[in-house]
């Protein structure tokens, strides 16, 4: 066992949490990690991956673990297919390394590729077209105190409420150890752009894109469509200088500029001005291109820093929800009046209008709204939890800097107050997510069962925070 090479100041990816935990250690092996809950038995310990929630799933009031060296893939076939044994710390892109040099993958992927595996799972981390990833795991070995002795002991989750409590479980059952994840066959996926002038006719996309995200363009409102689907079709010659272009225009080049204009010349005239004329040139349109699904999937969105909240709405409210955003942007960037008489209504209904009123020309917002349809998942409480029908994670991302958030803060809460009483919306548990507690029973009917698997694996809740304690385990606010 060593010392972490965490700081005893611990600072998240988006510079948004910043907390000193007693004391952190990264374990070198599982026995590692028994002897530590032994030594620490009465302590509050949280796991943590590559703190890249913005959250405070990952804020450890007195132990932090770091799980970065429990790092092992083992690939296997069982009477199912493969499966893959993989080590909590583990990150995904090792793992998709891994995966394909087997011709394999996963069945799921958000934007980035950073996380660690644990972490990606504790939160339900997501892409489009599909379910989360925490819906494809298959097993889990936990690290907890036995409820007789009191001693830690390692429990091996493979089904039942015990499972689906496990897939997302914001670290609340114990410390993870290893994941059993299922890949799939290795997939190209074929790519292109085309921008659309409204929701229905972007929508109308999906049956030949399944794997498709679009995005809200701010301040013009076109919808730009990337649309994506599986191909049998080899991968394009071009595909490279795609890639390069991809990185070069879009993932360093685009976001320079966001930021210059963001953080140096803070003109809201210049925002709109940049989305209205410029953004959408720098996006070739039309360019089909065939790539291997890793690489077409992921960006490197990780470069700068941001912060994000992403609000998962139920399919039958979506078209509302899109409509009531964009009056919501342009309510707080300074035009009130152009609320429709039913976003009026029903803000008014629900006691926040003078609130919205009072937030006017509080907050600009300056980055795409992506918007990713997720499948439902046979988990207790991921954002897709126990849904047949599919949902779409809506993102708000904000380039301002750490000590200029105010605004974007103020949005994202008004944001996730709104959107959770008018349209059932669940806010990600990993990005910014302002729940209240009586918020959180209303969305996720399953949390008493979720609550039960807790107390079953950690009866004393050493595995919580304060934020867990009030919205998920259901413990008196100290
Ligand atoms: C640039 C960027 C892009 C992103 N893109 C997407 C996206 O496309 N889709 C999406 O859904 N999300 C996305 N996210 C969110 C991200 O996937 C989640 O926040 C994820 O949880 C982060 O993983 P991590 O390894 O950093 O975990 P952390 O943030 O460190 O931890 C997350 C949670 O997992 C728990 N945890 C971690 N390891 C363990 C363990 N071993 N045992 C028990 N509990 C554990 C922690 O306690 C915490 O509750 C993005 C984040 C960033 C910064």
């Amino acid at each position: 066992m060593r010392e972490s090479g965490l700081p005893s100041r611990v600072i998240n990816f988006g510079g948004n949490l910043e907390f000193c935990p007693a004391a952190i250690v990264a374990p070198r092996t599982e026995a590692d990690v028994l002897r530590i809950l032994h030594e620490h038995r009465g302590r509050r310990i949280r796991a943590v991956g590559r703190l890249h929630s913005w959250s405070e799933a990952v804020v450890a009031e007195e132990l932090l673990l770091d799980l970065r060296h429990l790092d092992q893939i083992d690939v296997r076939d069982d009477e199912q297919g493969p499966v893959a044994t993989v080590g909590a710390g583990c990150q995904i892109k090792r793992l998709l390394a891994e995966l394909d040099r087997r011709g394999l993958t996963l069945p799921s992927v958000g934007l980035i590729s950073e996380q660690s595996l644990a972490g990606a799972v504790a939160t339900g981390t997501h892409g489009s077209g599909r379910s989360s990833l925490s819906h494809y795991v298959a097993g889990m070995r936990i690290a907890c105190y036995d409820p007789v002795t009191d001693e830690p002991l390692i429990r091996q989750v493979r089904g039942g409420d015990e499972l689906r409590a496990a897939r997302c479980s914001l670290g609340c059952l114990g410390v993870v150890l290893s994941v059993d994840v299922r890949p799939r066959p290795a997939y190209r996926v074929e790519e292109w752009f085309r921008l659309h002038e409204s929701l229905a006719e972007v929508l109308a996309a999906e049956p030949d894109a399944p794997l498709q995200q679009f995005f809200l363009i701010p301040w013009l409102w076109n919808f730009l469509g990337q649309h994506r689907r599986e191909s049998t079709q080899p991968r394009s010659w071009l595909a490279p200088l795609y890639r390069a272009y991809w990185f070069a225009a879009i993932d360093v080049a685009l976001h320079l500029v966001l930021r210059l204009i963001v953080r140096v010349l803070r003109r809201r005239g210049a925002i709109k001005g940049f989305f209205r004329h410029i953004a959408l040139r720098t996006v070739i349109r039309g360019w089909h291109v065939v790539d291997w699904s890793q690489r077409m999937l992921i960006m490197e969105h990780e470069l700068f820093r941001h912060i994000e909240i992403e609000m998962f709405v139920p399919q039958t409210h979506l078209p509302k929800a899109v409509t009531f955003v964009r009056e919501i942007l342009e309510a707080f960037d300074g035009d009130a009046a152009s609320l429709s008489p039913e976003t009026r209504a029903a803000l008014t209904n629900l006691g926040r209008i003078d609130e919205l009123q009072s937030a006017v020309a509080s907050y600009t917002h300056h980055y795409p709204i992506c918007i990713r349809r997720v499948f439902g998942d046979d988990t207790l409480i991921s954002m897709t939890s126990d849904s047949d029908e599919p949902y779409y994670a809506i993102s708000f991302i904000s380039y301002d800097r750490p000590v200029e958030r105010d605004g974007f803060f103020r949005f994202a809460r008004f944001l996730s107050d709104s959107m959770s009483a008018l349209f059932a919306a669940r806010p990600h548990w990993g990005k910014v997510c302002p729940l209240t507690r009586d918020q959180a029973q209303r969305l996720y009917p399953n949390l008493p069962q979720f609550r039960e698997q807790c107390v079953r694996f950690d009866r004393q809740a050493r595995f919580g925070n304060a934020w867990l304690d009030r919205l998920c385990l259901g413990k008196p606010d100290s």
